[in-house]
C-alpha cells in the first residue's frame, strides 16, 4: 500500500502500477518535511554545479521550440592574458611566463580548476574573487542566508556569471547585509521608490525604504527624478540593509538637456554615485541607432525613460549617425564600477510597453546587444545582471526568459512584472504578479515589483506594501515550483496548523499575521473549531479532524488548548479593516469596544477565586452542539440551505 510518507509515492513509476495516471518523469524534488504529502516539484532536477554543468540548476522543463541553454559561461569571457581549464595541471615541464601566476582550487563538486592570471593583478569584485577560487565574507554571508547553498557553491555560481552579490564597498561600511541574485538561489524582489518633481521628499522616501524592507523587498531602487536627488540617494544608502540600485542617467539630465549629455558627464555621474555607495546601476547601453527604425512599428514606442532619452540623444547627434554613448563608453564605465564593485543591471531601453509590442524585433535586437555587453563587462571583471520586460502575454514569457538565458549566458535576469494584460490600471500589481510568477519559474532571478499605482501615479506607503506582498507571492510560488529545498516547509507547517484549526499558529506562520487576524476577527472574535466562512455545521476541516485515520492535524505541536476569546482588533488591525471598506469606522469601534469589554470582564473574573466562570465561554468548553449553535447564531448570519438541498441539518462524520 502506498502511504503519503512513502518516497515511492513521489515517483511516477509506482503510481503508474497502482493508478491510471503517471506523474512526469522530471521533478521529485521533495519537500524537506518528513510528512510531505505531494510528489514535489515537477521542474528539472537541481544540478548545482560549477561552470557549464550547472546551467540548468532550478529550471523549468522546456516546452517545444524554446531557445537552448548557452554553452558558455563567464569563464569563457576572461580578461586578456587570463586562461582557465578544469582537470589536470599543465604538462610537467611547461614553464609559465614570469609575468603570469597560476592558481588551482577545488570546486564545489570536487573537481579541480586552474586559473592563470597576470602576476600584478589584484581582485576587486566578487566575480574576480570567485575566479581566483576565493570565498569572500560576502559569499559566506550569502550561504548563511540561502541554506540550500554552500559558500563554495555561491563562489562557483558567481564565477560562472549566473549569480551576483550587489555590494558596493562603500555601502558595506554602512549597514548593508549582503544578498545574492541568481537562479540557484531563492527568487528576489525589488521595490522601486524615489521622489518625483511633483511629489515626495527624502524623509518620505527613507520611510518607504523601511516599509519596503519590512514587507520583504530584497533590493530597493531609487528612481528619483525630482527634489534633492543626491541627498535622497545618500540617505537611502546610509539607512538601507538591502542593496540600492539607481538609473544614473536620471541625475545626468537634471539641469541640462539630454542633447548636451557627453561621455565625461556620464563618467563623472557614475563615479559620484559609486562613491555614495550605490550597489547596482541600470545603464541603457543596449539600444543602438540601428535599432531605432523598428520603433515605428510599435503601438506605444519606447516606454523606458532611459531608453527614450538615449534614442533622442542619438537622433539629435548627427541625425542618428552617432552611436549610443553609453555603449561606446562601456569599458570606461566598467573601470569605475569595478573599482567600487558596483554591479551592472543592463537596462532594457526598448522593453515593450504593451502586449502588442512584446517580443518584437526592437526588443529582441536590443537583448542580443545586451548579450554582447554582458561579455564585455565580464572581460572587465564586473558583475552583471540584465533587465527585462515589461508587458508580455503569458504564452511568450517562457520564450523571453530562455532567449535571455541563451544570449546572456545565464547572467541573472531581473524583470519588471511582466504584465500579462493591459486593461486593469489600478490592479497592475496583480496583472504583473501573474507574469512575474511565470517569469521566475522559467528563469528570472529577481522580480521588480509593480504597485497598484503603476501607470497612474507615484506609489505611497500602502502601495509599496501591496506591491511587495504581490511580488513575495510570485517569488515564493516560483521557488516552490522549482523545488528549491525548504521553500515549501512553511506552507506545509501552515497547512498543518490550518488542519488542526490552530488559529494562532495559522496566523503566526502567515506572511501578514495582522491582516489575517483582523479578517478572521472581523466576523468571529473567538478562536474555535470553525470560522465564519462556513460556520460550525459546514466546517469540513473540523469534520476531517474527527476522522480517526486522518494524519493531518494530529501533530502534537499543532494542538490548541481550548477555544479562546481573541485580543481582537488592535489599532493596526482596525486600520486594516477600515481600509478594506467593509465595516464603517463606527462599526469597527463598536466591535472593538465589545471585545475589549468582554476581555476586561474575563480578566476581572480570573482574579476571583477558582471557578469555571473565569473561562471564556465557547462551545467546545461545554456542550459541543448547543454552544456551537449559539455562537453561530449570535455572531454569524448564515442561511440554512440544508433543507433545500435535502441534506440532514446535523453534521456527521464522513
Ligand atoms: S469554517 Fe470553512 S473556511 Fe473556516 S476553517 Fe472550517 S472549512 Fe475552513
Amino acid at each position: 500500500m502506498i502511504t503519503p510518507n512513502d518516497p515511492a509515492a513521489s515517483t511516477g513509476a509506482l503510481s503508474e502500477a497502482a493508478h491510471a495516471w503517471t506523474l512526469p518523469p522530471v521533478g521529485s524534488n521533495p519537500g524537506t518535511l518528513a510528512n510531505a504529502t505531494t510528489p514535489g516539484s515537477f521542474a528539472n532536477q537541481p544540478r548545482i554545479a560549477p561552470g557549464r554543468r550547472g546551467a540548468l540548476t532550478f529550471s523549468s522543463p522546456d516546452t517545444p521550440h524554446m531557445p537552448p541553454v548557452s554553452d558558455k559561461t563567464a569563464w569563457d569571457f576572461l580578461p586578456e592574458g587570463w586562461a582557465t581549464w578544469e582537470g589536470a595541471a599543465m604538462t610537467p615541464g611547461s614553464r609559465l611566463d614570469a609575468k603570469l601566476t597560476e592558481t588551482a582550487f577545488i570546486q564545489s563538486d570536487g573537481s579541480l580548476r586552474h586559473v592563470i592570471y597576470p602576476s600584478d593583478f589584484t581582485a576587486s569584485t566578487q566575480l574576480e574573487f570567485a575566479r581566483l577560487g576565493i570565498v569572500s565574507p560576502q559569499m559566506s554571508r550569502v550561504a548563511e542566508r540561502e541554506p540550500h547553498l554552500t559558500a563554495p557553491q555561491v563562489r562557483d555560481e558567481i564565477a560562472a556569471g549566473r549569480m551576483v552579490i550587489p555590494a558596493n564597498k562603500v555601502h558595506l561600511k554602512y549597514q548593508l547585509d549582503p544578498m545574492c541574485i541568481g537562479r540557484a538561489s531563492k527568487t528576489k524582489i525589488n521595490a522601486n521608490m524615489g521622489a518625483s518633481p511633483v511629489s515626495s521628499g527624502t524623509d518620505e522616501e527613507v520611510e518607504k525604504l523601511r516599509w519596503a524592507e519590512k514587507w520583504g523587498a530584497d533590493t530597493v531602487m531609487d528612481l528619483s527624478t525630482g527634489g534633492d536627488l543626491d541627498g535622497c540617494r545618500d540617505a537611502l544608502c546610509r539607512h538601507s540593509h538591502v542593496p540600492i540600485g539607481t538609473v544614473p542617467i536620471y541625475s545626468m539630465i537634471i539641469g541640462r538637456k539630454i542633447e548636451d549629455l557627453n561621455e565625461q558627464i556620464v563618467l563623472d555621474t557614475v563615479r559620484f554615485q559609486a562613491e555614495q555607495g550605490v550597489d547596482y546601476f541600470t545603464i541603457h547601453a543596449g539600444v543602438l541607432r540601428s535599432h531605432l527604425k523598428y520603433a515605428k512599428n510599435r503601438l506605444i514606442g519606447l516606454v523606458s525613460r532611459g531608453g527614450s532619452m538615449l534614442a533622442k540623444w542619438m537622433l539629435h547627434h548627427s541625425g542618428g549617425r552617432r552611436e549610443n554613448l553609453m555603449n561606446t563608453a562601456w569599458e570606461d564605465i566598467c573601470d569605475i564600477m569595478r573599482e567600487f564593485d558596483v554591479t551592472f543591471s543592463i537596462g532594457d531601453g526598448c522593453r515593450p510597453g504593451g502586449l502588442a509590442d512584446a517580443s518584437d524585433t526592437l526588443q529582441l535586437a536590443e537583448l542580443q546587444e545586451i548579450g554582447k555587453l554582458t561579455e564585455r563587462a565580464w572581460r572587465k571583471g564586473v558583475q552583471v545582471m540584465v533587465e527585462g520586460p515589461g508587458h508580455v502575454p503569458l504564452d511568450q514569457i517562457e520564450y523571453n526568459m530562455k532567449l535571455q538565458r541563451n544570449l546572456c549566458h545565464g547572467a541573472p535576469f531581473y524583470v519588471l512584472g511582466p504584465l500579462v494584460t493591459d486593461i486593469f490600471p489600478g490592479y497592475d500589481h496583480i496583472t504583473s504578479c501573474i507574469g512575474a510568477t511565470n517569469a521566475a519559474y522559467h528563469g528570472a532571478s529577481m522580480l521588480c515589483y509593480v504597485t497598484p499605482k503603476e501607470h497612474l501615479g507615484l506609489p505611497k506607503k500602502d502601495d509599496v506594501k501591496q506591491g511587495c506582498i504581490a511580488y513575495k507571492i510570485a517569488a515564493h510560488a516560483a521557488d516552490i515550483a522549482l523545488g528549491i529545498p525548504q521553500s515549501r516547509d512553511r506552507d506545509d507547517e501552515l497547512t498543518k496548523a490550518r488542519a488542526a484549526l490552530n488559529w494562532q499558529k495559522h496566523f503566526d506562520l502567515s506572511f501578514d499575521p495582522d491582516t489575517a487576524r483582523a479578517y478572521h476577527d472581523e466576523d468571529l472574535d473567538v478562536d474555535t473549531d470553525f470560522c465564519a466562512m462556513c460556520g460550525h455545521d459546514w466546517c469540513s476541516v473540523r469534520i476531517s479532524k474527527e476522522i480517526q485515520e486522518w494524519a493531518s492535524g494530529k501533530d502534537e505541536d499543532m494542538k490548541w488548548d481550548k477555544p479562546k476569546k481573541t485580543a481582537a482588533l488592535t489599532a493596526e488591525q482596525q486600520e486594516i479593516l477600515e481600509k478594506r471598506g467593509v465595516l464603517s469606522p463606527d462599526e469597527i469601534h463598536m466591535l472593538a469596544s465589545k471585545t475589549k469589554k468582554q476581555l476586561a470582564t474575563g480578566a476581572a473574573a480570573s482574579a476571583a477565586p477558582s471557578t469555571d466562570d473565569k473561562k471564556l465561554s465557547c462551545h467546545s468548553d461545554y456542550v459541543d452542539a448547543e454552544d456551537a449553535k449559539r455562537i453561530q447564531k449570535e455572531k454569524l448570519v448564515q442561511v440554512n440551505v440544508a433543507p433545500a438541498l435535502n441534506l440532514p441539518t446535523h453534521d456527521s462524520v464522513i
